[in-house]
């Protein structure tokens, strides 16, 4: 089934103490989706590529990076982008490890939480004790563009509420829709809206206008937790439900 996933243990060299978690996600359309898992946030990094093209796209490249740089070369991949959907220190840690393996690796966001990547205070690492900081961005992202990136094309869609540039991506071409959603929606869970620039009224409206608007089979891979479908997040979303669903 769309989204069902299989673990696999990349090898690392050494004794790495490993935390992260990796699976292969099942996806529509001919696309590869692997799920790391970084401890100690259960934050979700996603490789997404199209066989046979082996560039990739990194997508929110989390805290253990050398899990994420293992699964890309254990799968002969070669990364064409780092994708951010916002600038929380748990979805950026990983940037400069990967700028170290791949020099020239772009860094895209939302123009809106570019100056997160940079500010351990406003990433939220300085509050937890320890400081994240990232290369700076080398494209700003707006709402409605289009992405021509790894033999991809994607579109982006600002949902601001948990971070005030958030950003959505949503595979073009692909039936069902495959959504990358960041910490706007999880299964049967949306991202928090306590931090200074959140916003309980922004997320809502955003999932309602730009997610429950997408057909209820479109697959969405979470920043947290397990995947989940459009469907089944307006039936049964306890935070934001769609009132115009049927059960
Ligand atoms: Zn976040």
């Amino acid at each position: 089934m769309l989204g069902d996933k299989v673990s696999v243990r990349p090898s690392l060299p050494g004794s790495f103490p490993l935390m992260s978690q990796t699976d292969f996600i099942a996806a529509p359309g001919g696309l590869s989706v692997t799920r790391v898992e970084s401890m100690p946030f259960g934050e979700n990094t996603y490789l997404v590529h199209q066989p046979p093209n082996r560039r990739c796209l990194v997508i929110d490249p989390g805290f253990e990076p050398d899990a994420v740089i293992a699964a890309i070369e254990e799968a002969g991949l070669e990364p064409e982008a780092i994708l951010l959907t916002h600038g929380h220190s748990d979805h950026i840690a990983g940037n400069a490890a990967l700028r170290k393996v791949w020099p020239g690796l772009p860094i895209l966001i939302g123009r809106n939480d570019a100056p997160k990547l940079g500010d351990p205070r406003a990433n939220l690492s300085a509050p937890f004790g320890f400081l994240v900081n990232s290369p700076p961005a080398d494209r700003l992202l707006t709402d409605g563009e289009t992405l021509d990136l790894a033999g991809l094309r994607l579109s982006v869609h600002e949902i601001p509420g948990h971070s005030c540039g958030h950003v959505v991506f949503r595979i073009m071409d692909c039936d069902p829709p495959v959504v990358f959603a960041g910490d706007v929606l999880f299964r049967e869970g949306i991202g928090r809206t306590d931090f200074p620039d959140g916003s309980f009224d922004a997320l809502a409206s955003g999932i309602t206008s730009k997610l429950y608007s997408l057909p209820d089979a479109t697959l969405v891979l979470p920043g947290h937790g397990d995947s989940t479908t459009v469907g089944h997040e307006r039936r049964h979303n306890p935070f934001v439900p769609d009132p115009r669903a049927t059960r």
